[in-house]
């Protein structure tokens, strides 16, 4: 079910098209990725007039099946083994060796079932997300936002499968997805809490209590996070010597830690670092969720613009 996207022959042929009218083009207007999944057909992407309050609708939006499925999986298997597994699998960084931009144009193949706001493609958010946070911090001295903006989700590349790229294609449910600590208790705040019952770290007495495995405000450097996208491109920044400050590591690693940053959850946890960083997180946030509605016009000079911050915080090449 994860991949139905991806494997859509004539889904993957739309978006390459739609990146060669990047190139081609002075200007374009981005459009919907269509599924073609029946339960999407009233699902609009483009939308101004959507509310704030019809984001992060997990109750019954128009994607509500997939989503609560997608859930069901990934709280059931999302356990302090299978991170140790995965965490010891992607970190070797030894599956290919790639520039960031040409990993953006990888990751236009990949939908997330897991956000119930968008079926946007991969290069669309990350562009409109950039674009949002330049028009409000367009002076250098932030210029790593907005990039930051650009490359958030890039871990998401572990959902796509190429052999030649040593991708494998993980399920998408350990790729995206909110985020949450394991190894202690799990709380209320995540979303559909009901199904870690079905984890097998909910009935071990050294995970499921309130510090399990940690101290008392460690530190979430020192925490397990469930594993996906987030900590898996914070892991290849930190190790490719990207210049990103750590403001922006931050919102690299815990964009999807909404537990935290929405709801105050595993306050348990933090120290005063986590403390300080957790207003970035949230003004980060605010142009990842909201600026999925926003229609956007993008020009050479817009990628050329992107293109050369990408060169001034990242090596040319990466181990992903
Ligand atoms: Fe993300
Ligand atoms: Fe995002």
């Amino acid at each position: 079910m994860a991949r139905a996207a991806v494997s859509d022959v004539q889904e993957v042929l739309l978006q390459m098209d739609e990146i060669d009218e990047f190139k081609k083009q002075a200007a374009i207007v981005l459009k919907t990725g269509e599924v073609g999944d029946e339960s999407e057909a009233s699902f609009q992407t483009i939308n101004a007039s959507k509310k704030k309050e019809e984001f992060r609708n997990y109750k019954d939006s128009a994607r509500q099946k997939r989503v609560e499925n997608f859930y069901s999986e990934q709280h059931m298997n999302m356990s302090v083994e299978f991170v140790t597994q995965l965490r010891e699998r992607h970190l070797k960084l030894d599956k290919c060796y790639m520039g960031v931009w040409e990993a953006l144009e990888y990751l236009n193949t990949v939908v997330d079932d897991s956000d119930p706001d968008t079926n946007l493609t991969q290069m669309a958010h990350a562009l409109q997300t950039a674009e949002a946070i330049r028009r409000d911090y367009p002076g250098e001295e932030f210029d790593w936002f907005p990039l930051v903006g650009l490359i958030h989700d890039l871990g998401k590349l572990l959902a796509v499968t190429d052999t030649l790229k040593g991708l494998r294609g993980d399920a998408q449910w350990a790729v995206v997805g909110d985020t949450f600590p394991v190894g202690c208790k799990f709380h209320e705040a995540n979303v559909f809490p009901e199904y870690f019952e079905n984890n097998a770290d909910y009935n071990d007495p050294r995970y499921n209590t309130r510090l399990g495995i940690y101290e008392e405000h460690c530190g979430l450097d020192k925490v397990m996070m469930s594993w996906g996208h987030d900590e898996y491109l914070y892991q290849v920044c930190v190790r490719n010597g990207a210049k990103i400050p750590l403001e922006g590591l931050y919102m690299i690693r815990f964009h999807s830690f909404y537990p935290w940053h929405k709801h105050g959850a595993y306050k348990q946890l933090t120290d005063e670092q986590d403390e300080r960083m957790l207003q970035w997180v949230l003004k980060f946030n605010k142009y990842d969720l909201y600026s999925k509605a926003d229609d956007l016009k993008i020009t050479e000079d817009t990628l050329a613009h992107y293109k050369k911050l990408i060169s001034k915080y990242f090596p040319e090449k990466l181990n992903w």
